[in-house]
């Protein structure tokens, strides 16, 4: 028997250097949860292989390359990355959830483009699947797909993980399409969510849109239940917390030192993104400059930020307003030999970050709103023997476990600036226990583990519908 992954993106990188294409796995933290899951069901995953093909012959060299690694594609046009990718999914419901209300756009071809899409998926899971198998579907990219795959089989045992936030009934009532989505995802058996909160304000839209009631974590719908659940999602601890051994990262972990000197270091590390609060924290780092002149030369804001979703309207204005800032500050306190910014438009290698994060003194991590944010996870991790200090924004679901960070709320640049100083004062002792109070909770809460409890409820509740339905 089989467990089908479904996601958007399989995690493939796909090149195609002599006219032939040729795959490697890219490792993410799905991925890495889902590889260390020991179940008695054979792994496979299903998505879009992240380029378009026309040729026939170019998607069955695809698929045929793809079935090596049990992966089994969707081929999608450059209409659907369009409509349903960079529309429905990213300029609809991403901004919805995360808050950001004026940037919400809805279009009609939008919406039909990402039913079309989830019916493809639905499609192609239904091709292959087989009496007894399973369906873990993930994220928001997917919602109508439980509920379609649930009217072509009625007794398929169907999983669904929510990775960014579920955004109050306030919110979610704006969404035109709010009862189907709602619907679609009511298809899942097992729903779960990173937080209580998300998946208190999921059970609140569906029995206001819905009209239908919640017996705690339970709905009945018919003749089965829906259970929901927060699984907060883990990183590979061991990994980072032992990769300062790696030679490579031990050689990038001295180069960073010769290059900031004894300069503090100050790390900040997302995608390009308007949920993560990048300009509220330029003017947290500029406020804290403009009131400390005593930390001018000796302290250093490196920001790595790695290019995403250029092709949507609102992610490019960002870029702009980003580089515009940075210049700013530059611009107003850079000595001949003091940068106080130092910017990466570009994505690090896992060596080159870790490096930098066991190096980096404060990581300052500010989001508006974010699912989780692995980023504070990986920076708390990565630190071994040496001192760290945590700075994370209340509005990152990962404030749940991380409450030995300094927690700001990011729209407060003077809670930034006071944040700074906090951490910049901080004596190593006090660094040293709050890591290792962290360091606890991700050692325990691995991403094998929220894989593991995950296909664990999903069993749970699968088995108690099929006893409601004999
Ligand atoms: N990351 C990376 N290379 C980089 C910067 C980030 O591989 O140069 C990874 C980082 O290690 C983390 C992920 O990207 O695992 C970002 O996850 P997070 O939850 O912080 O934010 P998301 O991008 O999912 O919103």
């Amino acid at each position: 028997m089989k467990l089908y992954i479904i996601s958007n993106r399989l995690p493939v990188k796909v090149a195609n250097p002599n006219g032939t294409f040729v795959f490697s796995r890219s490792e993410g933290g799905v991925t890495t949860g889902l590889d260390s899951l020991e179940t008695s069901y054979e792994k496979h995953w299903i998505g879009w292989p992240g380029i378009c093909v026309n040729k026939e012959k170019d998607k069955q060299e695809i698929n045929e390359k793809l079935l090596e690694l049990n992966f089994h594609p969707v081929f999608l046009s450059e209409a659907h990355i369009r409509n349903y990718y960079e529309g429905y999914s990213n300029s609809t419901i991403w901004p919805m959830c995360h808050y950001f209300y004026a940037y919400t756009l809805y279009k009609k071809c939008f919406w039909q483009s990402y039913q079309v899409v989830n019916q493809l998926f639905c499609d192609e899971i239904c091709r292959l699947i087989r009496p007894g198998d399973k369906v873990w579907i993930q994220d928001y990219q997917l919602m109508l797909l439980p509920g379609m795959l649930r009217k072509v089989y009625p007794e398929l045992c169907i999983g669904y993980f929510h990775h960014i936030p579920f955004p109050s009934y306030e919110l979610f009532r704006i969404l035109p399409e709010r009862a189907e989505i709602l619907k679609g995802l009511l298809g899942a058996d097992f729903i779960a969510f990173h937080t209580h909160d998300y998946m208190r304000h999921f059970i609140s839209a569906v029995e206001r849109v819905l009209h239908i009631d919640f017996k705690l974590d339970e709905i009945q719908i018919g003749n089965r239940v829906v259970r929901v659940d927060a699984l907060p999602m883990g990183i590979n601890y061991e990994l980072y917390h032992n990769a300062s051994q790696n030679p490579v990262v031990r050689q990038a972990i001295d180069r960073n030192r010769t290059l900031f000197g004894n300069h503090k270091l100050i790390l900040s590390v997302d995608r390009l993104d308007y949920s993560k609060g990048i300009l509220h924290r330029l003017h947290g780092f500029s406020s804290f400059l403009e009131h400390h002149p005593e930390y001018h030369g000796k302290v250093t804001l490196a920001m790595v930020i790695v290019p995403s979703r250029d092709h949507v309207g609102s992610y490019a204005e960002l870029k702009t307003k980003i580089d515009e800032e940075i210049g700013s500050v530059n611009g107003r306190y850079s000595t001949m030999n003091w940068t106080p910014v130092c910017y990466f438009y570009h994505g690090f290698s896992l060596e080159e970050l870790t490096a930098m994060y066991y190096v980096a003194d404060i990581a300052l991590v500010t989001p508006l709103r974010d699912g989780m944010n692995l980023v504070a996870k990986e920076y708390v991790a990565s630190k071994c023997d040496n001192t760290g200090v945590l700075i994370l924004s209340e509005m990152a679901g990962a404030a749940v476990e991380m409450t030995d960070a300094i927690q700001i709320n990011p729209n407060d640049s003077g809670q930034i600036e006071n944040a700074i100083c906090q951490a910049l004062e901080m004596p190593a002792e006090e660094q040293k226990l709050r890591l290792q109070r962290m360091q606890k909770i991700l050692s325990v809460q691995t991403v094998n583990k929220w894989a593991a409890d995950f296909v664990n409820g999903l069993d749970m509740t699968c088995m108690k519908n099929d006893s409601l339905r004999k």
